[in-house]
This record gives structure tokens, C-alpha cells and sequence, in this order.
């Protein structure tokens, strides 16, 4: 029985995910950042919400959850480590465990760099990864270390080619023409870019994004390559040091 994935754009730039299993009913929502267009997507689509996924804390992520939460009842599931700055929990998970939905599992991965406490939840052929491995990029470093969070691409590095990321936000097309001004030659990366150009002209979401084009233009992810390492002028350093000075001259760019 299939997983059905649901996109919803919020905010300024943000995306909620509904994933809903058709076997048994059972629907969760990825992050909440505002509550009314998640409450009118679950009743157009007469749906039951019974879980709330949460990826960290910050509030563009939060912001809806008491209000869902009031409306639905599901159960509210974050990081253990962070549960003093989430809203309250009914499920506080850490790396390793597993959540179901319905007869569907999902592998909590601790992911930090953006946040100490972030988390992904990674479902057979979903990922979803919040504001830490994003379309074309990566989350900013506000708590955590470069080298925390290359760590956690590394983790979500193996995931199937066939994965879609779901991520939080809509800065594909940024961290795309990031990545072009220093991966120019890169084919597959111009090819993106078009794509993605398009897709923005009609107003259309480019997340969730497949793995595999993650891994052949997210050059975040591509920090290990010697190309990308001459292309900064670090052809002797570590991966890690790599994907250390790509965040910050992003962060510049
Ligand atoms: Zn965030
Ligand atoms: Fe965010």
C-alpha cells in the first residue's frame, strides 16, 4: 500500500508535508508553519490527521502545532533533546528509533548543524529533512558546527537514490545559482537550474527533490570532490573543511 505525499506552500517560503496512508487512514503533517492551510487540506481531502512530525524547533515550523493540535488531537512527535523548546510532546524520539504510520516505518536520524536538536524522519522513499539537507543546499549553521553538520549530510548521503527530499523551504533556485558560480561546468546542475526556472515562472513548488539529483548538484553534498575542492582553492583539505568555507561564502553570496 502506497504513501501518498501532499506539498503545501506556507508563509513567506516555507512547505508543510502531509503524508497519508491510504490503507488505514492514518495522516501525519511534517512541521506546522501556520495552521489554517493544513486544517482546510485535511478537510478537502477528509482526512484525519493522527500525527504531527516535528524537525526542530524554530517557529516557522512550530508556529501551528497548538492549533492542530487543538483541532485534531494527533500526536505531537519531536527530538527528545529538544523537547524543553518544542511544544509540548506525546513522543520524544532520538536517533535510531522508529515511528509508524500505519503499517509504514520511519528511522529518526539525528541531522544537527542547523539546530543542536534537528532531526529528519526518513520513511521507505521519503526523507524528511527540514532546514538540514534542503533542495540544492543545506541549512544555515545557527547552532551547530560545520563539522556537525556535514556529518549529518553524510547520514543522509545514503539514502536511496530514489528518495524525495522533503525539505522546508523554497530557496532551490538560491542555492542553485549558488552552487553554479563556483560548479559552472557541472551539466546536470545547468539542467536543474532550468528546471527549476520554469517551475518558479508558473509558481510552482521545486520541492520535493530525488536524491539522486541532490547528490549530482547539491554542492554542499559534493564538498568531498576534488573539483569543487580546487574550485574553492582547498584542493589539500578535508571534506569537512571543504563544506565548512562552501557554508560560509554561501552565507556571503
Ligand atoms: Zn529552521
Ligand atoms: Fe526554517
Amino acid at each position: 500500500m502506497a504513501l501518498e505525499l501532499v506539498t503545501l506552500p506556507c508563509l513567506t517560503d516555507n512547505y508543510t508535508y502531509l503524508l497519508h496512508d491510504d490503507e488505514t487512514g492514518q495522516t501525519a503533517v511534517v512541521d506546522v508553519p501556520e495552521a489554517a492551510p493544513v486544517l482546510a487540506e485535511l478537510s478537502r481531502r477528509g482526512w484525519t490527521l493522527t500525527d504531527i512530525l516535528l524537525t526542530h524547533h524554530h517557529d516557522d515550523h512550530i508556529q501551528g502545532v497548538a492549533e492542530v493540535k487543538a483541532q485534531t488531537g494527533a500526536v505531537v512527535i519531536g527530538a527528545a533533546a529538544d523537547a524543553h523548546r518544542l511544544p509540548p510532546l506525546d513522543l520524544a524520539v532520538s536517533e535510531g528509533m522508529s515511528i509508524t504510520l500505519g503499517r509504514h516505518h520511519a528511522r529518526i536520524i539525528e541531522v544537527p548543524g542547523h539546530t543542536v536538536g534537528h532531526i529528519a524522519f526518513v520513511f521507505d522513499g521519503f526523507a524528511f529533512t527540514g532546514d538540514s539537507l534542503m533542495s540544492g543546499g543545506c541549512g544555515r549553521l545557527f547552532e551547530g558546527t560545520a563539522g556537525q553538520m556535514w556529518a549529518s549530510l553524510q547520514k543522509l548521503a545514503t539514502l536511496p537514490d530514489e528518495t524525495l527530499i522533503c525539505s522546508g523551504h523554497e530557496y532551490t533556485a538560491a542555492n542553485l545559482r549558488f552552487a553554479a558560480s563556483l560548479d559552472g561546468e557541472n551539466a546536470a546542475l545547468q539542467g536543474r537550474i532550468e528546471k527549476v526556472t520554469k517551475a518558479r515562472e508558473k509558481g510552482l513548488p521545486t520541492v520535493p527533490s530525488k536524491m539522486s539529483g541532490e547528490r549530482a548538484t547539491n554542492i554542499f553534498l559534493r564538498a568531498g570532490e576534488a573539483a569543487i575542492k580546487a574550485a574553492v582553492g582547498l584542493a589539500q583539505a578535508s571534506d569537512a573543511e571543504v563544506f565548512a568555507d562552501l557554508r560560509e561564502r554561501k552565507n556571503r553570496f
